[in-house]
C-alpha cells in the first residue's frame, strides 16, 4: 500500500478562558513531507492526554513552550514505523515519541525511542513505565525523600501518577498510605485493588476533616497532585519534619482568578516542613534507577488505563474528560 501523503491532526483553535471546551480544538488535514535521509514515517497507535497540556493552551512562559493557535498540539505517543529512510529504525519498529495528536508524523530517527513491546504493552510506555510512572518515582523517592515507616498521603490518587505513588509507597515500607479521589468507585478501587490503607472522596466534605479521620497519627509525606484545599489540609496533618512533593495543582489549572494560598503556611516553621515543587524532566539522571526499581515490579503493580477509541476525533474530548476526572489510571487515546 502506498504511504499516506496527508495526516489528520488536532490543532489549537483558540485559547481557553477558564475551563477548556471542544471549541478550543479543530481537526485539520496536513500534507506530510517526503521522507529525507535519516527520517521515518510513523503511524500513531496510541497517544497520551495529560493535565500539563492545559497549561500549554495558555500563552505564558513555562518550562515547556505554549501550544500555538492554528498549529497542531503535541505530546507523548507510541506508533509504528511504516516507512523508513533511517538505517537504525526499520519498518515495523514500535517507537515512543512526542508527536501525538496526529495520525502520522515524519520525524528524524533521533527524535524517537524504540520500545520493546514483547513484555509490556506499548501503552505502558505512556503510563507506568513512562512519564507518569517516572514522575511518581521521582516525586516520592527524590523530592519527598520517603523513608520506610513514613505515613504517605497522595491526592489525585486514582490517576496515572497518584495510583503509582500509593503503590510504590506501600512497597517501600510506608506505615500507612492514604489517598483522596473524586468518586466512591475510585475510593473503592484505591482500597480494594491498589492496596491503599485508607481513602476518601474529597467531594464528600472537608478535606482536612477527612484526612484527620483517615490519618489519626498524622502524615510524614504529602504527594500533591491537586493543590488548594488539599495542600492546606496536608500542611495541617503533617508531622514535624514532614515533606511535600508538589507535583501538580490540577484544582487550579482552570482558575481565572488568583487562587488563595494555604491559610496555615506558618506551620511550615513550627513543624519544620519542606515543600518542594519539581518538574520530572529535570530528574532524567534517575531514569536508570527508575527502570531498575520499577520495571521488576510491573507485574505486581495495578496499572489501570482508561482507553478511548477514535484517534484524533476522540482526543479533544478525552482531554476534556481527563480534566474532569473521567479516568481511572492513565488516560489514553487509541487510533
Ligand atoms: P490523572 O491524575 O490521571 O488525571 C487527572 C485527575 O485529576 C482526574 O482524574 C481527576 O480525578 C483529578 N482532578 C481534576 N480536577 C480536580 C480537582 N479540582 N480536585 C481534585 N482532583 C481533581 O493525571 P496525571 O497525569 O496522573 O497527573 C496528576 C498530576 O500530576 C497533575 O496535577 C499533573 O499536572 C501533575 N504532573 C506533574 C508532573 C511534573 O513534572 N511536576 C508530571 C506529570 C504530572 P478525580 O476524579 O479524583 O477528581
Amino acid at each position: 500500500m502506498a504511504n499516506p501523503t496527508t495526516s489528520r491532526e488536532v490543532r489549537l483553535a483558540s485559547r481557553p478562558t477558564g475551563w477548556p471546551t471542544a471549541d478550543n480544538f479543530a481537526i485539520a488535514e496536513a500534507a506530510l513531507p517526503e521522507l529525507q535521509p535519516g527520517e521515518i514515517l510513523v503511524r500513531n497507535t496510541v497517544m497520551s492526554v495529560d493535565p500539563y497540556m492545559r497549561g500549554r493552551m495558555d500563552d505564558r512562559p513555562s518550562y515547556v513552550p505554549p501550544f500555538q493557535v492554528g498549529e497542531a498540539l503535541d505530546g507523548g505517543a507510541v506508533g509504528e514505523v511504516i516507512a523508513s529512510a533511517a538505517d537504525d529504525l526499520p519498518t515495523g519498529t514500535t517507537v515512543l515519541h512526542g508527536f501525538g495528536w496526529r495520525e502520522y508524523a515524519v520525524l528524524p530517527s533521533r527524535r524517537v525511542q524504540p520500545i520493546d513491546t514483547s513484555v509490556v504493552p506499548a501503552s505502558a510506555y505512556l503510563g507506568a513505565l513512562g512519564m507518569p510512572g517516572f514522575t511518581a518515582y521521582v516525586g516520592l523517592t527524590e523530592v519527598a525523600a520517603m523513608k520506610e515507616g513514613d505515613a504517605v498521603f497522595v491526592s489525585g490518587a486514582a490517576g496515572a501518577v497518584g495510583s503509582l505513588v500509593g503503590q510504590l509507597a506501600k512497597r517501600r515500607g510506608a506505615s500507612r498510605v492514604i489517598g483522596s479521589a473524586g468518586s466512591a468507585e475510585k475510593v473503592r478501587h484505591l482500597i480494594d485493588d491498589l492496596g491503599f490503607d485508607a481513602a476518601f472522596n474529597y467531594k464528600d466534605g472537608s478535606v482536612a476533616k477527612q484526612l484527620r479521620q483517615h490519618a489519626p497519627d498524622g502524615i510524614d509525606v504529602y504527594f500533591d497532585n491537586v493543590g488548594g484545599e488539599h495542600l492546606e489540609a496536608a500542611i495541617g496533618a503533617l508531622n514535624t519534619h514532614g515533606r511535600v512533593a508538589v507535583c501538580g495543582m490540577i484544582s487550579q489549572y482552570n482558575a481565572t482568578e488568583p487562587t488563595p494560598a494555604p491559610r496555615n503556611l506558618a506551620l511550615v516553621i513550627t513543624k519544620r516542613l519542606t515543600i518542594r515543587g519539581f518538574i520530572v524532566s529535570d530528574h532524567n539522571a534517575l531514569q536508570p534507577a527508575f527502570r531498575r526499581d520499577v520495571a521488576p515490579l510491573l507485574d505486581s503493580l495495578v496499572t489501570e488505563e482508561t482507553i478511548v477509541d477514535g484517534g484524533v476525533d476522540a482526543a479533544p474530548q478525552a482531554f476534556l474528560d481527563l480534566m474532569r476526572g473521567a479516568n481511572t489510571g492513565k488516560m489514553l487515546v487509541r487510533f
